[in-house]
């Protein structure tokens, strides 16, 4: 579905990425996992347009998008949410989430946004109890499922979450990561970069290893566990007792 062949980006000088392939079947839970500045934000940056690699090619369903832009990626059902959230702070829940449709709004459209809406809510009841709220009075815990509920409203094919734990206890990290695999149980393709291996690993299929701008190890999640040194850098000891 989705595909990147030896992808290379660079922020001026500094290199992010070192010939980055990787590719993401139709209903799979992808995961990239690395440490701080392994390049992970970098690559889901490249895939949606923000940033075009100066090597190698993005394919999105057989076509090649490579030096799209991000709205028209977006169009194509290719949405991503951003690390750190990155929701309108001083407007309302909901406004926020209309935000998220805002490239197919018309009077056409307005049933289908507001079934969506009611989707959205089927997955977080809690922001339909918050509906009138601003949005930056809301936990952190709340804050990631309106951003995840922003980047459905433009009902896309493939989610890119970039690190939907960060900052958040670890019981909000298991109800957010309980609903990643409601929506792939609903149709919804997702790649999750993460930090935090021990959630990435408990919900993905299949798992990649970022390290200084290359993948290191491709497997699945259960070979990742299993990998010696992904233990020793990324899950520690006793992981199992955590999550298991
Ligand atoms: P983190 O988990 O800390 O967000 P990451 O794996 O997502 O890390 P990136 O943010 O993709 O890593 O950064 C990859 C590399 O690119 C790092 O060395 C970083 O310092 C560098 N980098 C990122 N953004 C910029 C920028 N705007 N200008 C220059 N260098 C950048």
């Amino acid at each position: 579905m989705l595909k990147l062949v030896s992808v290379s980006t660079y922020y001026g000088a500094i290199q992010a990425l070192k010939g980055v392939s990787i590719h993401i079947q139709e209903g799979e839970i992808v995961t990239l996992i690395g440490a701080n500045g392994a390049g992970k934000t970098t690559t889901l940056n490249t895939i949606s347009g923000l940033l075009h690699p100066k090597k190698g090619q993005i394919f999105f369903q057989e076509r090649e998008i490579t030096r799209y832009s991000p709205e028209r990626i977006v169009k194509m059902g290719i949405s991503q949410v951003p690390e750190g959230r990155q929701i309108f702070a001083n407007m309302s829940v909901m406004d926020n989430l209309l935000l998220g449709s805002y490239h197919r709004f018309c009077r056409k459209t307005k049933g289908q946004v507001h079934q969506d809406i009611d989707g959205t809510f089927e997955l977080f009841p809690i922001l339909k109890e918050r509906i009138k709220q601003k949005a930056g009075t809301l936990s952190g815990g709340e804050q990631q499922m309106l951003a995840i509920g922003r980047a459905l409203m433009s009902r896309p094919k493939i989610l890119l979450l970039d690190e939907p734990s960060m900052g958040l206890a670890p019981l909000v990290i298991r109800e957010i990561f309980s609903r990643i695999r409601a929506l792939r149980e609903e149709g919804t393709t997702i790649l999750l970069v993460e930090q935090n291996a021990k959630a990435a690993l408990n919900v993905a299929d299949r798992g990649y290893v970022m390290e200084t701008g290359k993948i290191v190890f491709q497997e699945t999640t259960e070979q990742l566990r299993e990998n010696k040194e992904v233990q020793r850098a990324y899950l520690g000891k006793g992981y199992k007792e955590v999550w298991e």
